[in-house]
């Protein structure tokens, strides 16, 4: 991320005959960690997002943003105190690093609270540019007392919280469609003025225990594309006009693919467009801004044409938000942010996000 700025001349871009890409796309290099061989968790997965981006045209120096790591005062505000110091500080009990289901680690640390950032300013791009994307995201099974489900701290929750906090957003909406019902982010968010959360999640999975979220639709197993379709046609209006969001922070979980080693849905690569279309062209219609983030999706162990096929499922987000962003009616979309515009600290990529 952070090579030789002089090989970045704009000339090397205009030489590949490509456009420049428009969307602002939120990515960190220690994003993938390494875990032990063969954990189930398909950590590689972020590298391999971003740098099929790369390949594609939809992400380069020019639109790629990197945050930091996100303060403890914004995890105060969202997580119990004792388990935010105890995680960073790396006295956490097993049992809470088994709710997690990841081996605790420095760098598990620092990716977590990376990815915090990420989507706090992925939410902060949406305000200013309409649409924006993070190639992590969408920990939802974070809870106040604790993380669960490969879930440290609750990106969602956290990104909401603070906007409004500052003052910077008066109605955020989360819409969660990952196939999991997203039961950390309604039950931080319960009570939390102006905050709101919209799920469609599957009935029988994890977890087992659900939260009642604002509006929750929870579908059986085997939901195919058309009946998936139809719900979000007839809930995602109700949601938006009823809760009236100047933010919505839109959770794109791919594991509703049929494809999917935990998702138990039957989409489709193209119902999954056709689900993303619709959520970001609805809310672009009305002016709503859109912070996207590519939430769960998960291979099969050790099956690498499964981990790629994955990647291409989280690609599909990014490929419908880049059209969004390249509509001149669907938001300002000049890259001329100062530094200092942003209240949580980040650094435009090409800069050195820790000296
Ligand atoms: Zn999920």
């Amino acid at each position: 991320m952070n090579g030789n700025r002089s090989a970045l001349s704009p000339k090397r871009f205009s030489d590949t005959g490509r456009q420049k890409p428009v969307l602002p796309v939120v990515y960190h290099e220690n994003y993938s960690i390494p875990l032990p061989r063969r954990h189930r968790f398909p950590m590689p997965k972020f590298a391999m997002i971003y740098r099929k981006l790369k390949e594609e045209g939809l992400a380069d120096l020019s639109n790629t943003w990197v945050p930091e790591p996100i303060s403890r005062e914004v995890l105060y505000r969202i997580h119990e105190r004792e388990y935010v110091d105890r995680f960073i500080e790396g006295s956490i009990s097993d049992e809470q690093m088994q709710r997690i289901g990841l081996p605790w680690s420095g760098v598990l640390v620092e990716r977590s609270r990376l990815a915090v950032a990420g989507t706090l300013l992925t939410a902060r791009l949406a305000q200013k540019y309409g649409m924006a994307c993070h190639t992590a995201g969408g920990t939802h099974h974070a809870r106040r007392e604790g993380g669960a489900g490969f879930c440290v701290f609750n990106d969602l929750a956290a990104a909401a919280r603070e906007l409004i906090a500052w003052g910077d957003a008066s109605r955020v909406l989360i819409v969660d469609l990952d196939v999991h019902q997203g039961d950390g982010t309604a039950q931080i968010l319960r009570g939390v003025q102006g905050a709101a959360s919209f799920s469609i999640h599957c009935e029988v999975n994890y977890p087992e225990q659900k939260e009642r979220g604002d509006l929750d639709v929870a579908l059986p197993a085997g939901t195919g594309d058309e009946e998936y379709l139809e719900v979000l046609r007839q809930n995602l209006p109700r949601a938006l006009s009823a809760f009236r969001p100047d933010l919505v922070i839109f959770d794109a979980g791919v594991d509703v693919h049929r494809g999917d080693r935990l998702g138990r849905f039957q989409m489709s690569g193209e119902g999954i467009r056709k689900r993303d279309r619709m959520v970001i062209g609805q809310c672009r219609s009305l002016g709503i801004p859109v912070a996207a983030v590519i939430g769960g999706g998960y291979s099969p162990l050790g099956d690498t044409a499964a981990v790629n096929a994955l990647v291409e499922r989280h690609a599909l987000l990014f490929r419908t938000a880049a059209e969004y962003a390249r509509d001149p009616g669907a938001g300002q979309t000049q890259l001329d942010i100062k530094q200092n515009f942003f209240k949580i600290p980040c650094v435009p990529s090409g800069q050195q996000p820790f000296t």
